[in-house]
């Protein structure tokens, strides 16, 4: 039976406690869990929720994770089979070390980012593989939504769908509408620095450079949601993808944003408030974009007041049996459906379930293999089944 600590108590941390709690209720492998956090109050408050809604009592603790010493004497004092990092990619780094200092599996959600360069690719944690194999222990990156379930749709369809692929466009809608002037659905500085980065789409073996936002296309998007405008962004699942799908000739990865949310964006980038780059103000250095953050909404308080719903998936293009075929496979989730069901909006839930289940299957031994790894490397069958398991189900469609 495992004993799973999640790092990090915000909107994704709080459904992955919940799901854990199903799990263990449903009696798989998950036995005891702990939620830690760097403040102690929004676990307790987490773990409240849980025992309301599920009846599972689980553990909490303090801790600040970017700090290697003080997170090896939780490992010590709570001794998981698998940690479970839903905090900020900032923080990636340290809790591997943790894991291979006290010898428990690694998952996260996300890939690692200097916090003072608004960069992210998967160098750093891949240079991790040597250690973890000698360890014995797995490390999984990117078990959330996307990246994440988007890996393993492709993973899936290469394995039921395709016998090559030649196009790949991965396509995030959030139709969803909190009612706020602005806020952003995920941790604010993260999503800030992702979405006014320079784009980049992979085409003929190598990466081609844009302006931010610079393309859109027009998609009509299943389950009455309709054309949406959506916006070609960098995201860091191309990075694995591109290496581990075989034949790719093109890869992009696309996300609908509204007028209104790109409109507060421009204005708050044109005055400097989107800045990574340390100010000096009354006397000590301020981060503009934390600043920003520390105004805005807190992702976790727009569950009871977002309505609407997302829907991520991917279009594939390539050959199957000798004949040009394309698929579509994406999952379709409800805002209010979620909110009622664990308290949180389906940004952080979408991304939540997808980090259980990853845990869950390290935990249980199925995705467990010496080294670090993405989602797209092991079998997609059992993930897949998870999904439809604890509240994300798919489908996948042949287009014309
Ligand atoms: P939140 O900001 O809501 O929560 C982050 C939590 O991490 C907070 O509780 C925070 O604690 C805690 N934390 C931050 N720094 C530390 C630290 N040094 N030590 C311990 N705890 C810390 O973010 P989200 O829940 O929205 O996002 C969580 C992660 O999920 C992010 O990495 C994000 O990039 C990723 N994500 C991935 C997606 C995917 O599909 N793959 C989609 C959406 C998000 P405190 O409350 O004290 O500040």
């Amino acid at each position: 039976m495992a004993n799973i600590l999640i790092i990090g108590a915000g909107g994704v941390g709080s459904v992955v406690a919940h799901k854990c709690a199903q799990a263990a209720r449903r009696g798989g492998a998950l036995e005891r869990v702990t939620l830690a956090s760097r403040t102690l109050s929004r676990c307790e408050s987490v773990a409240r929720s849980v025992r309301t809604r599920t009846g599972f009592a689980m553990d909490t603790a303090q801790t600040d994770a970017d700090n290697v010493a003080e997170l090896c004497g939780l490992l010590r004092a709570v001794k998981p089979d698998v940690v479970c990092n839903v905090a900020l990619p900032y923080q990636d780094l340290s809790i591997m070390e943790a894991c291979l200092e006290c010898g428990a599996h690694y998952v996260d959600t996300a890939n690692y980012e200097p916090p003072d360069t608004a960069k992210f690719e998967y160098s750093w944690q891949w240079a991790y593989a040597d250690r973890f194999r000698e360890a014995g222990l797995t490390a999984l990156l990117g078990s959330g939504f996307d990246p994440g379930v988007t890996n393993v749709f492709a993973a899936w369809v290469m394995k039921h769908e395709l016998d090559e692929v030649h196009v790949l466009d991965i396509i995030d809608c959030n139709a969803g509408d909190h009612g706020l002037p602005f806020a952003t659905n995920f941790n604010p500085e993260i999503n800030i620095r992702e979405v006014t980065a320079r784009g980049r789409y992979w085409e003929r073996g190598e990466w081609v450079e844009t302006d931010p936002l610079a393309f859109s296309m027009d998609y009509d998007f299943p389950d009455g949601i309709g054309r949406k405008k959506c916006f070609l962004l960098y995201h860091e699942e191309l990075e694995s993808l591109v290496t581990n799908l075989n034949g790719l000739r093109r890869a992009r990865f696309w996300m609908t944003f509204s007028e209104n949310y790109l409109n507060h964006l421009k204005v708050l980038g044109n005055v400097g408030l989107t800045g990574i780059a340390p100010v000096r103000f009354q006397g000590r250095d301020i981060v503009p974009v934390q600043f920003l953050a520390a105004l805005l909404p807190d992702p976790a308080s727009l569950g009871p007041l977002t309505k609407g719903k997302t829907c991520i998936g991917n279009r594939m293009r390539g050959i199957r049996d000798g004949r040009e075929k394309t698929v579509y496979i994406y999952n379709v989730c409800d805002h209010e459906a979620c909110y009622a069901e664990v308290g949180s909006q389906a940004i952080s839930y979408t991304t939540g379930v997808p980090a259980m289940i990853g845990t869950k299957l390290v935990a249980e031994g199925v995705w467990a293999r010496p080294g670090v790894w993405n989602m797209e490397q092991f079998d997609p069958d059992p993930f897949m089944d998870d999904l439809d398991e604890y509240g994300l189900p798919w489908r996948c469609d042949a287009l014309p």
